[in-house]
């Protein structure tokens, strides 16, 4: 039987499905966490490992220590884990992505350092150390710029500022963000760049002895122009023309290539507008929330399947249904406390959808981009065409009505404007 050791985040979407898909495969799971043991959910795997996933040099220690006999492969579950996983398979021998190339992709400075290099098209980036007073960058900089926290993911501490007023209110905004989420926010500063405008598009695919099979290809048909990005919807197969999805491919595989990856899971962010191709973001690690499940019916199994099957080297059939399929990461309308839901089997009843899961629960803190990189929930749409798949999602989400109370009474509208 073969061991996979599985590094699971504290608050991951997918730890069940991963497990799910070991169970199935008859893998045997060692299981990480990143948090307090004395917290851990029962998940029915004894014993869990607690580590600091944000600490890899330090978790590696613990985990050579304390693993009793090595496993055959080390897979993250999500973002929090890959700079792990990646070190604990060179440490182990174990095929794996070498840990620098992983931490370069996720450093969103290091990434752009590395297209400027190799001379993909690359937004104008500079570089604003904590304490720097951002104005004197205004010169330099284009407007509109975005500012970016170096290594959050889901769009969380990224604001578009259109001035340089808004441009300070926005580092300062993303500092605070920084620091509550990064541990190493101090040494790592800020990155500000030129806002590209275009379509967004993401790359799901995966790398096998360095080389890119994409698995889909998607588009997001809602403009996200900021000040915020909360994603929304992914339709697949996309309905750029194949030329252009060629070229979409050719230029994530380079980029991974040039960054040292090699094996495992990639998701890219891709921009497109009359220059091109403008790679945002390449990362080791498979799409983030449940999104991963739209892609169940085109690959014939589910996505954390192939990712552990991969792993383990079983052999890889990809035979899965055609037609079109498309996900909504259902937004948070406002910061607040998630309280109820109306209209769930409505939505669920739109034909076309195939799913709706809702994930925040009652009585959670709920927000946005850029405080938050969490969703209210997922709808799932099947269709013939991409069309079809993102009008099925628009009529369930607008089926759905989401109680948000704010978080403190003082916030609460004035009694004359309650109803
Ligand atoms: P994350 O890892 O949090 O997703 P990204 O760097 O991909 O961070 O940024 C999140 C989103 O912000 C992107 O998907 C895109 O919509 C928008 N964005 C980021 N950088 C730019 C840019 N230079 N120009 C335009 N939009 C951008």
């Amino acid at each position: 039987m073969k061991r996979v050791l599985v590094l699971l985040p504290t608050t991951g979407y997918r730890n069940n499905d991963f497990l799910a898909a070991a169970k199935k495969l008859g893998v045997e799971i060692v299981a990480a966490a990143n948090y307090c043991h004395q917290l851990a959910p029962s998940w029915g795997l004894a014993p869990i490992m607690a580590l600091h996933f944000d600490r890899p040099e330090q978790a590696a220690d613990t985990v050579l220590r304390e693993i009793d006999g090595n496993p055959d492969a080390v897979l993250a579950v999500d973002d929090s884990g890959v700079e792990l996983a990646a070190l604990l398979a060179e440490r182990l021998g174990l095929p794996g992505n070498p840990a620098h190339a992983v931490r370069r992709v996720r450093d969103k400075l290091a990434f752009r350092r590395l297209l400027e290099e190799w001379e993909f098209q690359c937004p104008g980036f500079h570089h604003l150390p904590s304490g720097d007073d951002p104005g004197k960058l205004v010169p330099e900089l284009k407007f509109p710029a975005v500012v970016k926290a170096r290594r959050l993911s889901g769009s969380r501490g990224v604001i578009r500022a259109d001035d340089s007023q808004a441009l300070v209110r926005a580092v300062n905004w993303v500092r605070a963000i920084q620091s509550r989420a990064d541990r190493d926010a101090q040494e790592l500063g800020l990155i500000i760049e030129d806002f590209i405008p275009g379509r967004e598009h993401a790359l799901e695919g995966t790398l096998q002895q360095g080389e890119l099979t994409t698995l889909a290809l998607f588009d997001k048909p809602d403009p996200l122009d900021g000040p915020y990005f909360e994603e929304t919807i992914y339709v697949t197969p996309s309905r750029l023309p194949e030329a252009l999805q060629d070229r979409i491919h050719q230029e994530v595989a380079r980029a991974c290539r040039l960054a040292g990856l090699v094996t495992g899971p990639v998701h890219a962010e891709v921009r497109i507008n009359d220059q091109g191709v403008w790679i945002l973001e390449v990362a080791a690690r498979s799409i983030g929330g449940l999104c991963g499940r739209v892609l169940t019916h085109s690959l014939g199994m589910s996505l954390e399947e192939l990712i552990l099957r991969q792993a383990v080297a079983e052999p890889l059939a990809v035979a899965g249904e055609g037609g079109a399929a498309g996900v909504m990461m259902i937004p948070i309308p406002r910061r607040g406390i998630y309280h109820a839901l109306k209209g769930l089997a409505d939505a669920q009843s739109v034909p076309g959808v195939t799913g709706v899961s809702i994930t925040a629960e009652p009585g959670q803190i709920i927000a946005p981009p850029p405080d938050g990189a969490s969703y209210l929930g997922f709808i799932f749409a099947r269709a013939e065409n991409p069309a079809e798949a993102e009008s099925a999602l628009r009529i369930a989400h607008r089926r759905l009505h989401f109680d948000i109370r704010p978080e403190y009474a003082a916030m609460a509208a004035p009694a004359a404007e309650r109803p």
